[in-house]
């Protein structure tokens, strides 16, 4: 199964993509994360894209679309795929068309996640994630049960995205509605898109999520 999570910065696609992941044995993709690992290891890549990254803009388009031929040729693609935050452009959504198109695949389902402006902000600002497992949580909506230390795996490091400051959000949502949010359109025009409320409760998103891709696969 492959398919895109679209929706604006803070509206739970890595959450749900991990989620989604664990379910139904397929890999989620997020160019974020890949391009955060690039930053990290000081590559090429990285180094053009840090200040870009750190302004709240897009990474060009070919740094992307050439990142993410390689990566769905990974061996856990072979289930399929979750994308999450590619892609961002009408030039991204045609670039991955082609390459779906040239190794006969297809795509399973585009799906929205609907929320509110006005939400986003002290959604991102909020945000935090354990540096060793990558958990996420959340300073008002999601604390660790014990303050400090990761539910999952007990580690005390957090992390904090030198791009979810408040003065930055507002220039990654102008980037979503700008060139993001004309993919609506795009795969509406496909007959691809569908749409959950990405409002509600986490576990009733992915409720909603399940209900567009049909039950998990058991597992042995
Ligand atoms: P994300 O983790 O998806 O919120 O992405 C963080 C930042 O990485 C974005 O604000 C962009 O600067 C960059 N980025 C991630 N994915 C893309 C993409 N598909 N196209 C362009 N830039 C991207």
């Amino acid at each position: 199964m492959r398919l895109i999570l679209l929706g604006p910065p803070g509206a739970g696609k890595g959450t749900q993509a991990k989620r989604l992941e664990e379910r139904y044995g397929i890999a989620q993709i997020s160019t974020g994360d890949m391009l955060r690992a690039e930053v990290k290891s000081g590559s090429p890549i990285g180094l053009e894209a840090k200040a870009i990254m750190e302004r709240g803009d897009l990474v060009p388009d070919a740094i992307i679309t050439a990142m993410l031929a390689l990566r769905v040729q990974k061996p856990d693609c072979v289930n399929g795929f979750i994308l999450d935050g590619f892609p961002r452009t009408v030039p991204q959504a045609e670039a991955l068309d082609t390459m779906l198109r040239q190794q006969r695949m297809d795509l399973d389902h585009v799906i929205e996640l609907k929320v509110d402006d006005a939400a986003l902000v002290e959604r991102i600002a909020g945000r935090f994630t354990c540096a060793k497992c990558g958990e996420g949580y959340h300073d008002s909506f999601k604390k660790p049960a014990k303050a400090g230390v990761c539910d999952a795996c007990g580690s005390t490091d957090f992390v904090r995205r030198a791009d979810d400051k408040a003065e930055t959000v507002a220039a990654r949502l102008e980037a979503y509605h700008r060139q993001t949010a004309p993919l609506l359109p795009f795969y509406g025009a496909q007959g691809k898109l569908k749409q959950v409320d990405g409002m509600a409760e986490m576990d009733e998103v992915t409720r909603q999520l399940q209900a567009i891709l049909g039950p998990p696969p058991t597992k042995a």
